[in-house]
């Protein structure tokens, strides 16, 4: 049987490794609607070559260019609204949930609130809304598959046992571009630098957030979510090789960990296909290639982020939302080439200082709080 996939974020890195496998695997996969942010020229070009009949685009500005270039009876919705519709109201099975940021939580709650199975990619929807989309989750049925490559690994490896067996999780990192640089030079790295990975090729908010290492923090926060652990159970390990995903560690001892190559196609399909398996799309890992495997600690010195991101954890409530908002306005201030890379970090803990916890919050709260923690780093930009 087909599964219909609905691609929220078709247009981005994700989005596209996530063609790519349907396009493999056509007898599994059909892709029933497509949504992206503004790039209406790529959303109708996916739209025709997979036959779509609706499509969504964010900017709704663009929603008329993309009207006229397909055929009539393709359902165009509009807006960050229309992308919520476009879920609500698209005969799926399945929503890849592939945006950037906190602006795909409407729609993986709108997802979740129907039911639907979701394949995540979208880790910032669960470090600002985990304590109500995972609540969610368990009462409305669909199931929740990790499709970022560390939690991917870890929801496999979890099989091997049961949750009570866990004893704790090691989440690998490739420590980014700036792995063995010193902090002066860290503070001062350019965004081409930071643009630079040198082993995942991902979109540029996700690539910077790996030069911070805030990618490693916001993962510690979605994984806490997402497996119900506590976070002295979650730790980090820098792995450059990024050939081992990550590892979960029994009571017995055992680690049982998910290998292969750093490519996104592998969590994506197994997360499409998920009971199942089918013949890779990615390339295998060849062994002749991958003889040695390295492991360190990570060094907090030098990366502040992961510490913040254990704290926030911690902390729940509102720091999930704030921390994910912090950082979102702050490397779009280092984009813009408003603040230096060094400031990102500062101007995430500044917030996170500064915040009003709220222990138990509302989604209106969650949403208060990553609005404040905007204005907040632009204020501290400003000052
Ligand atoms: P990207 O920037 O390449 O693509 C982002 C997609 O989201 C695009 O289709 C864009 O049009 C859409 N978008 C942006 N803003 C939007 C908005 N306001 N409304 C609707 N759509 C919007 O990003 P990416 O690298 O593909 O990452 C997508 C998500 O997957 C992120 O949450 C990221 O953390 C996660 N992720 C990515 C990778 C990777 O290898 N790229 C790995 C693990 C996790
Ligand atoms: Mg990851």
């Amino acid at each position: 049987m087909t599964r219909r996939v609905l691609l929220l974020g078709s247009t981005g890195s994700i989005g596209a490794a996530a063609l790519d496998v349907a396009r493999a695997l056509r007898d599994e996969i059909e892709i029933v609607g497509l949504a992206a942010g503004n790039s209406w020229e790529k959303l109708a070009a996916q739209a025709l070559e997979f036959g779509v009949r609706s499509v969504a685009i964010a900017d709704a500005a663009r929603a008329n260019d993309l009207r006229r270039r397909l055929p009539a009876e393709t359902r165009v919705f509009a807006g960050a609204a229309g992308l919520v519709d476009l879920v609500r109201e698209t005969d799926a099975d399945f929503v890849l949930a592939a945006i950037v940021g906190a602006a795909g939580l409407p729609a993986t709650l709108a997802a979740v609130e129907r039911g639907l199975d979701i394949g995540l990619a979208n880790k910032e929807s669960l470090v600002v809304a985990g304590s109500i989309l995972m609540p969610l989750v368990k009462s409305n049925g669909g199931k929740l598959i990790p499709i970022d490559s560390e939690h991917s690994a870890i929801f496999q490896a979890m099989h091997a046992g049961r949750p009570e067996e866990v004893r704790r999780i090691y989440l690998t990192a490739s420590g980014g571009p700036f792995r063995t640089w010193n902090a002066e030079k860290i503070a001062d790295a350019t965004l081409e630098q930071a643009l630079d990975h040198p082993v995942w090729s991902m979109g540029p908010k996700i690539t910077i957030d790996s030069a911070t290492m805030m990618n490693k923090a916001l993962e510690i926060v979605e994984a806490h979510h997402l497996f119900g652990l506590r976070v002295d159970q979650i730790e980090v390990l820098i792995h450059p090789e990024s050939i081992v995903h990550s590892m979960v560690e029994f009571a017995d001892g055992s680690l049982i960990a998910q290998l292969g190559t750093p490519d996104m196609r592998t969590p994506i399909q197994y997360a499409m296909t998920f009971p199942h398996r089918k013949a890779a799309v990615a390339p295998t890992l060849c062994w002749k290639q991958a003889r040695r495997l390295h492991f360190e600690p990570p060094d907090a010195q030098r990366f502040p982020a992961l510490r913040l991101g254990f704290e926030a954890a911690r902390a729940g409530g509102t720091s999930g939302a704030v921390f994910n908002a912090a950082n979102e306005a702050a490397v779009e201030a280092f984009r813009a080439a408003r603040i230096g890379f060094g400031r990102i970090t500062t101007l995430i803990e500044q917030t996170l200082r500064r915040h009003a916890l709220i222990a138990s919050p509302t989604l209106e709260e969650l949403l208060a709080a990553d609005a404040w923690a905007r204005q907040e780093v632009e204020r501290c930009i400003e000052r």
